[in-house]
């Protein structure tokens, strides 16, 4: 796709690298038969090729309105027309440098801003957020139906941690809000490589990923958060005391490994941003099957993979395999490639399509009477849970069990 950009932008980095991108677009449309914005919706503006479109004219020059935001604020980034173009466009960073000039030539109503900022400063401080979860469940009878479903009803304790008792360590990261919901996720990760003999720790002073305030489009306050968590992690990482960073939660997993390309303008920062994420991996790279036992039959399972782990960062099939390995029976899940509505704060932020993407994901998963849901990211676990009274755990708890 020819572009002309405007003098705002063409001699920037951000203008450079959409303009490398619009140029592969052809325009051919394959990617809008799996975005899921425009399944629901049906306007070609809520499609990847729509959407595409505006940026492009709003990257010219071209005129930029709140319905510009608007059909920006309803994608997902759940990047599933990534996977599908043919062309190998790079709409996630693509809409990131969208949003941002978007952002910048409009204005959200003063409710809407102080609602954004709300969850930009709630959601990436642990601390705050666990503090408000605990007066949400003291309260939660009284809590209207759709702020119940948000607030989850029994926590279950992480149990026991595994002393660091071997030569190799990695880094796992609690996360904003993960600790609070499910500290279990992470104390079962330990286990589990305890077993395989991998020494799992946290930093102390590690925080949020960014990825909350960056997709919020509070992007500098995001990379700050970034360097924040470099600068935790930075110690047992130069020491060489760890050989990887894992992460169990996909959504940030795929931000971090993203590091290196959002902090390559930050001299001070941007080679420790690149080998930060040259050292993460997915929880499901690091466990293999060959370190599990063959086990009895468990029973059936449903495993909804996030966006992030399919899309963001192309893992596909190994949290099945290791299902199938530790004695679970998978059920089939049609449209697997298709988010379930929660991606991030988007489920607060555009409640209606989430819901229905939601519901879509839940028949779908639940089509085949599953005894429970796995996934693999505490925002989708949370998110499917509010919906279900199927149990939605992270893959690694019912490896754990085994
Ligand atoms: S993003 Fe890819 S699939 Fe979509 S219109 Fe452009 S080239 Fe075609
Ligand atoms: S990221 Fe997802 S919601 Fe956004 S345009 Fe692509 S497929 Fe559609």
């Amino acid at each position: 796709m020819q572009t002309e950009l405007a003098d705002f932008i063409r001699n920037t980095p951000e203008g450079r690298e959409a303009e490398a991108i619009l140029r592969k677009c052809v325009h051919c449309g394959f990617c809008t038969a799996t975005c899921p914005t425009y399944q629901v919706l049906g306007d070609d503006l809520d499609s990847p090729r729509g959407r595409i479109y505006l940026m492009k004219r709003a990257f010219e020059g071209g005129p930029v309105t709140d319905r510009t935001r608007l059909h920006l604020d309803r994608c997902l980034t759940c990047r599933a027309c990534e996977t599908t173009c043919p062309s190998g466009v790079r709409y996630g960073r693509l809409v990131d440098i969208g949003r941002a000039v978007v952002e910048a030539k409009t204005q959200r109503s003063p409710l809407e801003r102080a609602y954004r900022a709300l969850l930009a400063f709630v959601m990436p401080r642990p601390w705050l957020f666990g503090a408000l979860l605990r007066l949400g469940r003291l309260s939660r009878p009284l809590l209207p139906a759709a702020l119940k479903s948000k607030v989850p009803a029994d926590i279950r304790s992480a149990g026991e941690w595994p002393a660091p008792r071997h030569r190799r360590k990695m880094l796992a990261l609690a996360g904003c809000v993960q600790g609070a919901l499910a500290p279990s996720i992470n104390a079962a990760a330990a286990r589990v490589l305890d077993g395989a003999g991998i020494s799992l720790i946290e930093a102390p002073a590690a925080g949020c990923c960014g990825g909350i305030r960056f997709h919020l489009n509070y992007q500098d306050a995001g990379r700050d958060d970034m360097r924040a968590l470099i600068d935790a992690w930075w110690p047992a990482v130069e020491s060489g005391e760890v050989e990887a960073i894992v992460m169990t939660a996909s959504g940030c997993g795929v931000t971090v490994k993203e590091y290196g390309h959002l902090l390559a303008q930050d001299p001070a920062y941007r080679e420790k941003a690149a080998r930060i994420s040259s050292m993460t991996r997915d929880l499901c790279e690091v466990i293999t099957p060959d370190m599990l036992s063959a086990s009895a039959e468990r029973g059936t399972v449903a495993f909804q993979s996030p966006c992030t782990l399919q899309h963001g960062q192309q893992l596909r099939g190994r949290v099945e395999a290791l299902l199938a390995k530790a004695g679970y029976a998978l059920t089939p899940v049609n449209d697997a490639h298709l988010c379930c509505g929660s991606a991030g704060t988007y489920s607060l932020l555009q409640p209606a399509l989430s819901g229905e993407l939601r519901s879509r994901k839940l028949a779908a998963l639940e089509a085949g009477a599953p005894q429970a849901i796995a996934t693999a990211n505490i925002g989708c676990l949370a998110h499917l849970a509010g919906g279900t009274a199927t149990p939605v755990r992270h893959w690694i708890e019912l490896i754990d069990v085994t």
